[in-house]
């Protein structure tokens, strides 16, 4: 598994000013093989100290060797990079896998979207373009585009590869300096990718890691005072404590919280086709998905033959271990396991009906965190199991009356972050699209989070500001407005 393991198996996981450096405590994090709860490698755990150099050498990049390094330059890197990622995709997708337990086929899948991020932004670094503003007669008004500076940038382990790609590559095209705090419970393909960034030519300083533990390297990173922004992809409850610690300093913040996003399937849905889409939302990643399918709003007079069709295929659906290339792996972590093991068996013991479970492959690890995906239908609709995130494979099921009770209730949970709409009628299509609370709509299909290309993000206690597509330049970028009198 080449240099990350390699990395981590001394400690050697804090890039500081262009080196490999062990964390100021010699402390370190286990790293787990989800599918068979072995540590299997260690990472260091870095200290607010630790935070305090890496902010540094980021700044003195960003105001030196970055600063004088164009646009032109930046997006070549980028594009480097990408080849270098794509060179090395069979490796990074085995390293993935085994650190979060997800099929091969998945991790690798990822690694190219991966690539896409690097392509995308180094193909977009020379296009990130002011304005001139009608102004008053002997003024001229120009609005330019300048990178933050020194950008954290705080990320979970549900697809580190991705993840790194989408907050790091729009983030140094935009012209800034990085300090990345990778998640505790995966981050291998990160360093990886990292050291494939240093050999694509990333001057020293321009991207910074520390890894660690979110109450301590993540807190101290959220609080620097030398940080210019924030960007923070996890859990509501942290996204809360990052914007205090923020606040402190006025940094601000884009936040990707989570979801507990609505499939909405009116009664001339072509089911046929919505059926694999439906399942593969809830399914793919064992349901750690920001923006999962997490809940099915079937029309009532299709409800009990539709909702006997997903319990037959989530009948035949298998988990496992990675190798086996199953419908999807074990969960994260024990903990994961038991909070989601407890929701539902919660929701069960309150009236829940479990109207169908996946099975787990016979040569799954017994000790692995394997938890078989789960079908839920009489669910009452201010349940928790039915307006909280799970973040497993849960996928809870309620009827609906008609359009303006499909709307309703799809608005009914705190989140707001994808929603998809099923149906072949085309005014109906815009107008849900138009009412939903959502930062994503997909109509007649669903791409849990979309694109490179498209603009994600949500509303309310998913978070706010936007990642993916030219949307990230803008937020990784500020404006500044000069006006010239002349003679
Ligand atoms: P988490 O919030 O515990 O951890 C995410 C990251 O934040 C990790 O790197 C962690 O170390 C760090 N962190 C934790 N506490 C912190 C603190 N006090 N200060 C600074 N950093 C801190 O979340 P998780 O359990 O790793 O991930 C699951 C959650 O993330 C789910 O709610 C999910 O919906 C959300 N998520 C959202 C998106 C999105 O794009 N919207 C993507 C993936 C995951």
């Amino acid at each position: 598994m080449g240099s990350a393991l390699h990395c981590a198996q001394t400690m050697q996981t804090l890039l500081i000013d262009g080196l490999w450096c062990t964390p100021d405590s010699e402390t370190a994090i286990d790293v787990i093989d989800p599918s068979h709860d072995k540590t299997f490698s260690t990472i260091g755990r870095g200290s607010a100290a630790d935070v305090d150099r890496a902010v540094a050498a980021a700044r003195r990049a960003s105001l030196g060797v970055w600063r004088n390094t164009s646009a032109l330059e930046r997006g070549r890197l980028l594009a480097r990079a990408a080849s270098l990622i794509l060179e090395h995709a069979d490796e990074l997708a085995a390293i993935e896998a085994r650190d979060t337990g997800k099929p091969l086929r998945q991790a690798r899948a990822e690694i190219d979207v991966t690539v896409r991020y690097f392509e995308f932004y180094g193909g977009a670094a020379d296009k990130v373009a002011g304005h001139v503003i009608p102004f008053l007669q002997g003024h001229q008004a120009i609005a330019v585009r300048e990178p933050h500076g020194v950008t954290a940038h705080i990320i979970p382990w549900n697809y580190p590869a991705v993840m790194f790609g989408r907050s790091i590559a729009p983030a140094l095209a935009a012209g800034n300096a990085a300090v990345l705090k990778p998640a505790e419970d995966a981050c291998l393909t990160v360093l990886r990718i990292a050291q494939l960034l240093i050999d694509a030519g990333l001057p020293p300083g321009v991207l910074n890691i520390v890894t660690g533990l979110g109450s301590e390297a993540g807190a101290a990173l959220s609080a620097h005072p030398d940080i210019d922004f924030i960007t923070f992809t996890g859990s509501p409850q942290a996204g809360t404590l990052v914007q205090q610690a923020a606040a402190l300093h006025h940094t601000p913040c884009v936040l990707e919280l989570g979801g507990k996003s609505p499939q909405i399937v009116f009664d001339d849905a072509d089911f046929d086709a919505a059926l694999p889409a439906i399942v593969n939302a809830i399914v793919q990643n064992a349901g750690q998905t920001c923006s999962a399918g997490s809940r099915v709003l079937i029309a009532r007079s299709r409800y009990d033959e539709w909702l006997a069709r997903l319990a037959a295929t989530f009948r035949e659906l298998k988990v496992g271990v990675p190798e086996g290339n199953h419908a999807c792996g074990p969960l994260i972590n024990r903990r994961q396991w038991q909070r989601v093991a407890g929701l539902v068996d919660a929701a069960i013991g309150e009236g829940v009906e479990r109207i169908a479970t996946s099975s787990i492959a016979s040569d799954a690890p017994q000790a692995g965190y394997f938890y078989a995906p789960t079908l839920l239908g009489n669910v009452p609709r201010t349940h928790p199991i039915a307006i909280e995130e799970v973040f497993g494979p849960v996928l809870c099921a309620l009827p609906f009356d008609d359009e303006d009770d499909a709307v309703a209730l799809a608005n009914a949970t705190s989140y707001g972050l994808v929603t998809g709409v099923w149906t072949r009628d085309g005014s109906r299509q815009s107008r849900v699209a138009r009412q939903v609370r959502s930062g994503q709509v997909f109509i007649n299909c669903y791409g849990a989070g979309g694109g490179v290309e498209l603009p994600f993000g949500g509303v309310g206690k998913s978070g706010y500001g936007r990642e993916k597509g030219l949307a990230a330049l803008d937020e990784m970028s500020v404006i500044k407005t000069v006006v010239q009198r002349y003679e």
